[in-house]
């Protein structure tokens, strides 16, 4: 992986999707300071200088776009294992939200686009929360986590942490799809048997007892009509 690291710029996955038909090798690119970041639909990623690790990771897969749709549960899997190690104690929100305390500390935002050799480039970026301010919270408009003790980390070693955890979940994506993540992520899940809404642009088009992911990585809830498996798309979970 060629390594890569910036003092500032807007996105780390806007760069790298700028490059992708060109990039041989996977490269792990990461900004002490992200100007503007983005989340699922450009929604805005916002961070304090100092306050956040954030980077991406491009990467090549041998499946065909259409097969990755619980490529962004698996990293969020990854992610969560490889924190949970650093004694965070963190959970699954899906899709692919990590929480510390019912709060945000991590967002995931993949990207992708088909290889002109075959198989796809993903670009897998992350923005963990290392020290919130009060500012920053006022500027998102709820409480979120941060982890003050990773914050004493050496980042170098944090960042080997995660992305040896991303690599290895990665490759093992590639050979056996989302089966090898399903039952860890539910293992995982943050709101395993609650009441949750599914929104979408704000309105509320499900509610149900939240009981896991499936293979393809649809939210599986039981409403009162019956079972839904919910894509991911571009909805949102809230709890009830
Ligand atoms: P939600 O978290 O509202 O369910 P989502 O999971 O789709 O939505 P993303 O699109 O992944 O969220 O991330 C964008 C959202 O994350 C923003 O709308 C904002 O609410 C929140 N956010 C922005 N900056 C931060 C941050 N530094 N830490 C935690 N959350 C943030």
């Amino acid at each position: 992986v060629d390594i890569e690291v910036v003092q500032e710029t807007g996105s780390t996955n806007a760069d790298l999707m700028a490059r992708l038909q060109v990039l041989q090798r996977p490269v792990l690119r990461v900004a002490v300071h992200q100007t503007a970041g983005r989340g699922r639909a450009g929604r805005p990623w916002l961070t304090v200088p100092g306050g956040m690790l954030t980077f991406s990771l491009a990467w090549h897969l041998p499946q065909a776009p259409q097969n990755l749709l619980g490529l962004p549960l698996a990293i969020g899997v990854a992610l969560a294992e490889c924190l949970n190690t650093l004694n965070q104690n963190v959970q699954l929100k899906w899709p692919n939200d990590i929480l510390r305390d019912g709060k945000k500390l991590a967002g995931i935002l993949l990207e992708s686009a088909a290889a002109i050799e075959g198989g796809t480039w993903i670009v897998a970026g992350i923005g963990l929360n290392l020290q919130v301010s009060d500012e920053l919270e006022a500027q998102v408009g709820r409480a979120l986590a941060d982890a003050p003790w990773l914050a004493q980390m050496d980042r170098n070693h944090l960042l080997a942490q995660l992305l040896n955890a991303l690599a290895t979940a990665l490759q093992q994506f590639a050979g056996q799809g989302f089966s090898a993540f399903l039952s860890r992520w539910n293992a995982l899940h943050a709101y395993a048997n609650q009441t949750v809404h599914i929104l979408d642009h704000g309105q509320v088009l499900h509610t149900g007892l939240a009981l896991g992911v499936d293979l393809l990585g649809c939210l599986v809830l039981q409403t009162e009509q019956g079972q839904v498996n919910v894509l991911a798309g571009d909805v949102s979970l809230r709890p009830v």
